[in-house]
C-alpha cells in the first residue's frame, strides 16, 4: 500500500518515546531526536513488516547503548530515494562485524548479546524485508562511539510535486 511515510516513522517513535519516558532507570537516559524532511513522502510498503525493521533498529539502538545518549532518527529525499537513519551513540561495531551483523545468528560478543537477549536474526529479517521493496539496509559504526543504520527505498515523486517544480 502507500502509506506517509513521515506519519508512520513518527508514530513508531512516538511509542518509544513513551517506552523510554515510563523507564524510571536514573542511568540510562535516552533521547530520541527527530531531523524530519517536513514534505510528506508517499513510499509503496507493507505497514507492518516495516514497522518491524524500525522496531528491530530502535529496540538495537537501546539495547547496545549501556550508558543511554541520543537516539538520532532521519528522514529526507534523494533524487530517488527515500532515506531513514537511526544513529546511536552506543557501543558501535568492530570493523570485522560489520559485513556479518546481517547474517542469521550472528551476533557481535557472544557472552555480552545473550545477557541482553535476542536471537541475531532480527536484521537479517530486516535486510530481506528492504530487499523486498527494492531498497537497502546499510551501517555506517565506529566501535566505542556508536552506529548509524540507513534505509533506503525507491522513491518516485508525485506527479503534482513535478507541477511545482515548474
Ligand atoms: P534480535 O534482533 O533477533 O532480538 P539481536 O539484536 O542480537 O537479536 P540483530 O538485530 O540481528 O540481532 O543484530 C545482530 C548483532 O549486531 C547484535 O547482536 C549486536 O551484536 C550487533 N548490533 C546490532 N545493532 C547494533 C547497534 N545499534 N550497536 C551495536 N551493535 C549492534
Ligand atoms: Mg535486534
Amino acid at each position: 500500500e502507500m502509506v506517509n511515510i513521515n506519519e508512520l516513522f513518527n508514530y513508531l517513535l512516538d511509542r518509544f518515546d513513551m517506552i523510554i519516558k515510563s523507564d524510571d532507570k536514573p542511568d540510562k537516559m535516552y533521547k530520541i531526536n527527530r531531523k524530519f524532511t517536513r514534505k510528506d513522502l508517499w513510499v509503496e510498503i507493507d505497514t507492518d513488516r516495516f514497522t518491524q525493521v524500525i522496531d528491530n533498529l530502535m529496540n538495537n539502538a537501546i539495547k547496545y547503548s549501556p550508558d543511554g545518549g541520543t537516539i538520532t532518527c532521519s528522514l529526507y529525499e534523494t533524487r530517488n530515494n527515500v532515506v531513514l537513519s537511526v544513529k546511536d551513540q552506543g557501543l558501535g561495531i568492530p570493523r570485522n562485524s560489520l559485513s556479518k551483523i546481517f547474517d542469521r545468528f550472528y551476533r557481535v560478543d557472544k557472552a555480552r548479546s545473550r545477557a541482553q537477549g535476542g536471537t541475531g536474526l532480527g536484521l537479517a529479517i530486516s535486510k530481506e524485508v528492504i530487499q523486498a521493496l527494492g531498497g537497502k539496509l546499510w551501517v555506517e559504526s565506529t566501535e566505542g562511539k556508536g552506529s548509524t543504520f540507513y534505509i533506503a527505498l525507491p522513491y518516485e515523486p508525485m506527479e503534482e510535486d513535478l507541477w511545482d517544480e515548474n
